[in-house]
């Protein structure tokens, strides 16, 4: 019997991880995983790939997509979970951000262009999926060039969000972002809320009461990001808010190493108890698990 562990937060070449979906499906049953969600920025396209190969490999894949929503001058992700494929509304809102991605990446290509780091978009397309392209690609394209010696060192000089080459893209705003993903019938996460800039204790605690009156009902607490304190923070303020709790490694293959699938940074375990209860807590609210 495979261990009872789970891994809710998940990326692949679809967006901008670095294994297919059937590799990452692979080896999130070689890590004995008993389920994975499939977590993709602002698509579901590798869904139908992971979930044939989920069958092959008797492994559970929740569909999911992870989508940016405003948080003053930056961002904060939230994740969806049991995110319907066919659903036309969502399919249309993945799509518009994506295409607010090409608008973005064009113009920082334009930015890099000036500093004189010459790319042009079929070297960014080299290192991506399909559907959706975003920084890390980017990243991967100036380190091919010699640019840059590491994905990091582009972000820290170039790309990172106010740094000289970075041009924010359009993103939803939290009610739109948490209404989309609710009203089409997924279960809707706060994803590694810490790694919103400057994000105190006590201003989570105001986004969660906030938050929550537009459908949000996890707390990704455990992530590959969050130190025993900042889990602990969630904990609390989870149960403060009735919040059902998630999480996951975050991986993302070789595009963020030193991530790893069901372990985080290494000590990473999740228990499938948590996947029990936010199938539990859908099953009451007559939703499809
Ligand atoms: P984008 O969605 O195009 O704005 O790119 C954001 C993505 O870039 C995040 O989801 C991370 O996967 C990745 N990322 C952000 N900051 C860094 C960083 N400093 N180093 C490496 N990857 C990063
Ligand atoms: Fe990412
Ligand atoms: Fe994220
Ligand atoms: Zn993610």
């Amino acid at each position: 019997m495979p261990g009872r562990f789970i891994d809710l937060h998940t990326h692949t070449l679809a967006s901008d991880g670095s294994d297919t979906p059937a590799e990452l499906v692979r080896k999130a049953a070689d890590a004995r995983l008993f389920a994975i969600a499939l977590t993709d920025h602002d698509t579901m396209d590798g869904l139908g790939e992971a979930q044939k190969a989920a069958a092959q490999y008797g492994l559970v894949v929740i569909p999911g997509c992870e989508i940016a929503v405003r948080h003053g001058e930056g961002e904060l992700h939230l994740l969806g979970l049991w995110t319907p494929q066919d659903s036309p509304g969502l399919k249309k809102a993945l799509a518009q951000q994506r295409r607010r991605r090409t608008e973005r990446n064009e113009a920082m290509l334009g930015a890099l262009d000036r500093l004189g780091l010459c790319l042009d978009m079929e070297e960014v397309l080299r290192f991506s999926g399909k559907e959706s392209v975003g920084r890390p690609h980017i990243a991967r394209a100036l380190v091919h060039r010699g640019y840059v010696g590491t994905i990091r060192e582009a972000f820290e000089r170039y790309i990172g969000e106010g740094k000289s080459a970075f041009v924010p893209r359009r993103i939803l705003t939290p009610e739109e972002g948490i209404g989309l993903l609710a009203g089409a019938g997924a279960t809707v996460a706060l994803a590694h809320p810490f790694l919103g800039k400057g994000m105190t204790i006590d201003a989570l605690d105001r986004l969660l009461g906030e938050f929550k009156h537009y459908g949000l009902t996890v707390l990704e607490a455990y992530h590959s990001a969050h130190d025993a304190g900042a889990v602990r923070a969630c904990l609390a303020l989870a149960a403060r808010h009735g919040l059902l709790l998630t999480g996951g490694s975050d991986y993302h293959g070789t595009a963020k190493p030193g991530v790893y699938l069901g372990r985080g940074k290494g000590g990473m375990r999740i228990p499938g108890l948590l996947l029990d209860k936010l199938k539990e807590e859908r099953h009451k609210q007559g939703l499809w698990i």
